[in-house]
């Protein structure tokens, strides 16, 4: 069992309220039970993972993605969201998001990802805000690779089902730039390419933009947004546990089972 205010401040220093953007709405957004015994990590908040959430006895869902993001005029079940908090709050469950401030944290998703493609030399993509925080991260393969072993390898670190990319699969890869999540861009792209990197890696990448930076000479790799995120519940279960251990605290961590990709491939 953990008071909610010490989850709270385990949270808050892995990722710092105030960093989010300002547009994002992050924090404890649903509030159950002061005393935290069952907590179930997720991407999104889908209906299958508040019903694995009852199910399962958790008091606590932290998630990256708010459930709450915009303005809600009524809370009814004729819609998922409402029937959604309808349930959590008769099941006394509480909802934390950690979003935008988990993308630039220290040791945030955007690092996570860095390790998980086992990059190296690393510097920020983007320039720091006045906290230093930066969004996107650089960096070097230890071996030289061309971008179609490159999409192998990425398919293979972070379990996807097909990769979209753009390029000649034979071209060396040096550099790479990566931002998880939803991040094609101009100036992303205009970073990459002040910072000399081949490849860029990040997701929802659109068919005008993608010709765009190709025709600049920069190739890019839609490891999906789910693919670029998800990375999140198995190492945020882990910091959980370890500091839930390391305080005896005896928190149950989960992570989800039912939070599945959303878009299949045939
Ligand atoms: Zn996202």
């Amino acid at each position: 069992m953990m008071e909610i205010k010490i989850l709270e401040g385990f949270l808050e220093k892995t990722a710092p309220k105030n960093i989010a953007e300002e547009w994002d709405n992050v924090g404890l957004l649903l509030s159950g039970s002061g005393d935290i015994q069952k907590v179930l990590i997720c991407l999104d908040i889908s209906v299958a993972v508040v019903e694995e959430a009852i199910e399962k006895g958790a008091d606590m869902i932290i998630s990256h993605h708010p459930l709450i993001f915009k303005g809600i005029k009524r809370v009814t079940n004729e819609n998922p969201l409402g029937s959604k908090l309808i349930s959590l709050i008769k099941n006394n469950i509480s909802v934390y998001a950690m979003h935008t401030n988990f993308d630039l944290a220290f040791g945030g998703l955007n690092d996570i990802l860095f390790d998980k493609l086992l990059l190296s030399k690393k510097e920020n993509l983007m320039k720091e805000n006045e906290s230093g925080y930066a969004l996107g991260r650089v960096g070097v393969f230890s071996e030289s690779v061309t971008l179609g072993e490159l999409v192998q390898f990425i398919k293979g670190q972070i379990n996807l089902k097909a990769v979209k990319f753009t390029g000649d699969r034979n071209k060396k890869i040096n550099k790479a730039a990566i931002a998880t999540g939803s991040c094609s861009n101009y100036n992303m792209f205009a970073e990459c390419l002040a910072k000399n990197c081949d490849v860029y890696i990040t997701s929802d990448i659109k068919h005008h933009e993608a010709l765009d930076a190709l025709e600049m000479g920069l190739c890019l790799i839609d490891a999906t947004h789910y693919g670029t995120e998800f990375i999140m519940v198995a190492e945020l279960a882990k910091r959980l546990k370890n500091f839930s251990n390391d305080n005896d605290l005896g928190l149950v961590v989960m992570e989800s089972e039912k939070n599945q990709p959303i878009f299949d491939y045939i």
